[in-house]
Order: C-alpha cells, then sequence, then structure tokens
C-alpha cells in the first residue's frame, strides 16, 4: 500500500519554543526568539514566525514568556561515578561556614535518611581553613551519640565522631585502650599529617581526675587518615551503577549535559558505565572517558596495557571512550605542584624550600611514556598544575607534534592540560605555545572561590592572582574548557561561573586577580561549545543552531546579562533551572513546568 505524501515524509517540529531568549553561543553570539525541534534536532533557531511556519497538527508549542535558554553544559573535569552515591548517600559540606553548619548537615542527613541506631553517616568537602575554627567529635556527639559518623575532607583527611573510636575499642576512659598515637604523633608522620587534639578532663574509671590532650576526630595527611581503623563500608557494584543514575540526575537538574570523566580505570569503572548504560540509566553524554591513568608506569607497561584495550573512540555519543591521562604533578591544596619558585612557609612546614613534586621529573621518561600512547592513537591529557609541570608537559608535546607533522602535515590532535593553573609564571611562560600548538587549557575556575584561602596560603597571593589565569588564555586564543574537578570541589557549575565571574575566596571574599575576571559570554563558551571542541563534537553540539542536537536549559532569569550585573544570582542558579534537555527529550523538568 502507498502511504500518502505527508506521513511518509513529515515535515513538523515536534516541539516549538516561542517568546525567548536563546543565547545561541554561535560565532556572533546572537540571541533568537524561538526554536523548532524535530527528532531531537534544532530545525528552526530564529523569530516566533519562523520557528511557527514548522508547526504542524501535533506540534507541542510552549511559550517561554522571556526565559533564556542556553546549549546544555559541559563539565570537562568531573571524576563522576561517586556523585550520585554522595548526593544520596553523603552530607555536603562544601557550604557550610562553620563547625556549627557542619554538626546541622550531618543532623540532617540522619533526619532525611532516617538513619538507624548504629548506621554510618557520612560526609563530604570539609576544608579546616574555611572555618574560624574546626568542629570537634564532641559537638558531632552530641547530634549523633550512636551513629559512627565519617566526614571526608576535600583532601586526604578524614574527620570521625567518638562512636567510630568506640568502635575501634577506644575508650576515653580507659588509658590502657588509648593506642600509641593517641597522645603523641607517630615518627612517620609527614608535613601533611596531622592529628587535632584538644585539652579534655578526664574521670577515668578508677574515679581519678586527668587533664590531657585527646584526640577531637580531625585527620589530615594520607598517613594520619590511615590510623583510623574503621570506615563505613565499600559501596557495592550494584550501588555504584545506580550511582551513575543518580549521578546523571544530578547533573541534569543543574543544566548539564555532557561530562567528561577525566579518569576512568580500566576495567572495574568502565564495567560500571557498561552496565549503567546497558540498564538505560546513562541520561547524559559521557563522551570522553578517559583510557587509564599512567604516571611512573614504564613504557613495556603502557604498551600491554592500551594493547589489551584495543578500542579507541569506540561507543555512541552517550559513552565513549577516547585519550589516556597522565599525571605530571599534584595540586596546591595538597603543596604538590611543581612549581619553579617554593611554597609560601616551605622553612616552617617542610623545613626546606618546597617545589613540590614532578610524577616524572625526566623529560626523556615522559616522552617515551606519551610516545606509547600516540602511537597506539590516543590523545593526551595531562594533569599539570605547576608551572614546571606545565612546562614539561607543553614541551613535550610540542616535540611529539612537530615530530608527526614531518610525515602527516595536518597533525592537530586535541591534547589537553588538565587543571593548567599556572601558564604565565615569569620562568616559565607557555601560554603562547599552547595557542601555536592548539593545546587545549582545561581549567576548575571553582577552586579560586572554593579552596581560594587555602590556596593562597600555600602560594601566596600574587602567584594566586595568575592561578587559572583563564582571560589571558582566552585573549591569548588557547581553547578553553572549565571542568568541575568534582570529587575534590563541589558538581555545581554555577559556583564555576561564579568564580570565573568575580574571582572570589568563599572564606575571605577576596578577590585574587581582578584582571582574570571573564565576562558571561566568555565563561558560557568554556562551558558549552569549547567543551564540544575537547571532546569532538563541535559539529553537533555545543551551540544552539540549526541542524545540531537540542542539548539545551531553560532558565528562568531575563537574560544571561542578569548573571554579569549580579553573579551573586549563581548561587540560586539551581532554582531558575526550569527544564534540560538532551537530545530534544525533557530530562529534568522544575515541577509544574513543561508541554
Ligand atoms: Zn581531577
Amino acid at each position: 500500500m502507498l502511504l500518502p505524501q505527508a506521513v511518509r515524509w513529515n515535515p513538523y517540529a515536534d516541539l516549538i519554543f516561542t517568546n525567548g531568549k536563546i543565547v545561541t553561543v554561535d560565532s556572533n553570539f546572537s540571541v533568537a526568539q524561538a526554536l523548532a525541534i524535530k527528532d531531537g534536532k534544532l530545525i528552526v533557531v530564529g523569530s516566533n514566525a519562523d520557528a511557527l511556519t514548522v508547526r504542524g497538527p501535533n506540534t507541542k508549542v510552549l511559550d517561554l514568556a522571556g526565559k533564556t535558554v542556553i546549549p546544555g553544559l559541559q563539565d570537562s573535569h568531573i571524576h563522576f561515578l561517586s556523585l550520585g552515591e554522595d548526593v544520596t548517600y553523603e552530607a555536603d559540606l562544601t557550604y557550610a561556614k562553620n563547625a556549627q553548619e557542619i554538626v546541622k548537615a550531618v543532623a540532617d542527613l540522619k533526619q532525611r535518611r532516617n538513619l538507624k541506631i548504629g548506621e554510618w553517616i557520612r560526609g563530604t568537602k570539609w576544608d579546616q581553613y574555611k572555618y574560624p575554627e574546626m568542629v570537634t567529635r564532641w559537638q558531632i556527639d552530641a547530634v549523633t551519640p550512636q551513629n559512627p559518623v565519617y566526614l571526608t575532607r576535600t583532601y586526604r583527611g578524614a574527620m570521625v565522631n567518638s562512636e567510630v573510636f568506640r568502635q575501634m575499642g577506644i575508650n576515653d576512659e580507659k588509658p590502657e585502650t588509648w593506642p600509641g598515637w593517641w597522645l603523641k604523633d607517630p615518627e612517620n608522620f609527614t608535613y601533611e599529617d596531622k592529628i587535632f587534639r584538644s585539652q579534655r578532663h578526664i574521670v577515668l574509671d578508677s574515679g581519678e581526675t586527668k587533664d590531657v590532650a585527646v584526640p577531637t576526630g580531625v585527620f589530615l595527611g594520607a598517613r594520619a587518615t590511615r590510623l583510623l581503623t574503621r570506615n563505613p563500608p565499600a559501596y557495592t557494584f550494584d550501588q555504584d551503577v545506580e550511582s551513575v543514575k543518580t549521578g546523571a540526575e544530578e547533573m541534569l537538574r543543574l543544566g548539564v549535559t555532557s561530562i567528561v570523566d577525566p579518569s576512568s580505570r580500566m576495567g572495574y569503572d568502565m564495567r560500571v558505565y557498561q552496565e549503567a548504560y546497558n540498564r538505560g540509566w546513562v541520561t547524559l553524554r559521557i563522551s570522553a572517558v578517559y583510557e587509564g591513568t599512567f604516571n611512573t608506569q614504564s613504557v613495556d607497561f603502557i604498551k600491554q596495557r592500551l594493547d589489551a584495550v584495543k578500542i579507541n573512540n569506540l561507543g555512541n555519543p552517550f559513552l565513549r571512550w577516547r585519550g589516556t591521562k597522565f599525571y605530571g604533578d599534584g595540586g596546591v591544596g595538597s603543596r604538590s605542584s611543581w612549581i619553579s619558585e617554593p611554597f609560601e612557609h616551605s622553612m616552617e612546614i617542610e623545613g626546606s624550600p618546597n617545589y613540590g613534586e614532578p610524577v616524572m621529573e625526566d623529560y626523556k621518561t615522559r616522552e617515551a611514556q606519551y610516545r606509547v600512547a600516540v602511537d597506539y592513537g590516543w590523545d593526551l591529557h595531562t594533569h599539570a598544575t605547576g608551572d614546571m609541570a606545565m612546562k614539561q608537559v607543553v614541551d613535550l608535546y610540542k616535540k611529539l607534534i612537530d615530530e608527526k607533522r614531518r610525515t602527516n602535515p595536518n597533525f592537530s590532535p586535541r591534547w589537553s592540560v588538565i587543571h593548567a593553573y599556572m601558564p604565565i609564571e615569569p620562568k616559565t611562560h607557555v601560554i603562547d605555545d599552547m595557542k601555536k600548538y592548539g593545546l587545549i587549557a582545561v581549567p576548575n575556575p571553582v577552586f579560586n572561590w572554593q579552596q581560594g584561602t587555602g590556596f593562597a596560603t600555600n602560594i601566596g597571593e600574587t602567584r594566586m592572582a595568575r592561578l587559572q589565569p583563564v582571560r589571558s588564555y582566552i585573549k591569548a586564543g588557547v581553547m578553553t574548557a572549565s571542568g568541575s574537578d568534582y570529587g575534590v570541589t563541589t558538581h555545581n557549575p554555577w559556583m564555576g561561573f561564579y568564580a570565573l565571574l568575580t574571582r572570589k575566596d568563599q572564606t575571605s571574599g577576596k578577590v585574587y586577580g581582578a584582571e582574570e575576571i571573564v565576562d558571561i559570554k566568555d565563561a558560557l563558551r568554556t562551558y558549552t561549545i569549547n567543551g564540544a571542541y575537547l571532546t569532538y563534537e563541535e559539529n553537533f553540539k555545543g551551540t544552539l543552531e540549526s541542524g545540531k542536537i537540542a542539548d539545551l536549559v531553560i532558565l528562568d532569569i531575563p537574560s544571561i546579562d542578569a548573571l554579569q550585573q549580579n553573579p551573586e544570582l549563581c548561587f540560586q542558579m539551581p532554582d531558575h533551572i526550569m527544564m534540560t534537555m538532551v537530545e530534544g527529550q525533557v530530562r529534568y523538568a522544575k515541577r509544574g513546568f513543561g508541554f
């Protein structure tokens, strides 16, 4: 039977949005009034009249009444797998300003999850730099004496309550149960290790009293934290798979439609992602999961690993593996960035000038490691925070690109410098080479806000003003894609916007590097089209232009200039997200809003 023409070929849109401010993020940053979507793609971006020309009998039309539409955001650096578990099971301490707010977050979580006696209470992202006084276990005991509490620090460190010590067999009243480290630090502590103690009046079982400084529950550093032998149970495989689903929901609620997981481990993490995908839970684009993470591994080891994987750039736009990650150094918060001028307070803290910790100081060895990955056809993405690390990465990338271009003049890989904190230091200026060779910077602007005080303490205010110089990157013409570095920071992209628009430190309110503040347009580019470029997807996403995919976010603000004029609005943005759409599908909608 021959079908009528109109059934065989339906020219009409599925959905039309009218009367909006469609921020296209195209090359002119033009703003349209309406758009039309068909089969997940944008078929018209223009005026109301333009969009309504493709209105058919079954087309749904939504009047945006002046709301703003932006392309779906991309977080180009997020350790995503734990996000769903963190938001489901743990208290987020990112916004706590003092000890009382930490205690309240613990009490709130206990109530929200209706936790019974004995169940673990978990939290993440405290930072002792941020409070007038760090919380103590006794304050936490007061709201939850019978649940073990374990709160993870932003970096290595943990905070526990007295119930955890009790489960470890330690009794405040019985000195014979006190481990060797109870009153005095063990010998093997490094500069980063610290046990907080405070003077307590203790009544012993014998009836005697004693005044001693005992642990408050706060442990800083890897070695100190390892002294805590009672830990919350590890999440199960099923919980990990479910975390992909709940993590995706959380990001979509904030307007994020694409992510890059920068350090997916071969094997387990891939299995978790694949299982989540098979269950239909990958509802945002996990479009560039890097394969494996290499540090000091030998060339043969790297070869074996990459040879075993047999895939490169395999997958679909919702789950794709691409690129290898290498580590160049540590971080500013942990005083381990590889830098040309020592960390502040080195003499007091480390006892000698601390220039950080290069992972592979020897250029030749690092070059050989890189060459294996490049020969296997993998892109290079290197964690480099300090200026010496950035110099090594950029110098070696240049060398390898020059070499490849001798046989393939068009070789222009999208290799990135992850974190990319210090490209404009006097001794190690690399920003011009990054532009020249098309190297991509993937900074995490939110650190300037969330960790500003700790970072400024470690590197000094002058260097802090040059840390993650996004304006300089953009002025120099370096492609810059923002990521959160969630796991350490908050995953809320709007706090990244806040950092880009203000460079204000959360704790002190100080602005470090006002000349590196960018405007909302550039900020938005780093979270949209530039991210799409990093993952080779700029041809089908990253802007709202006819022919591209309908990944978009509807914001209940009159225009993005509202954020420019009042960056404090970033704090409220999660409440202003009305709808998030991925490929024309509504993946999040605020209650009461929709077709
Ligand atoms: Zn990271």
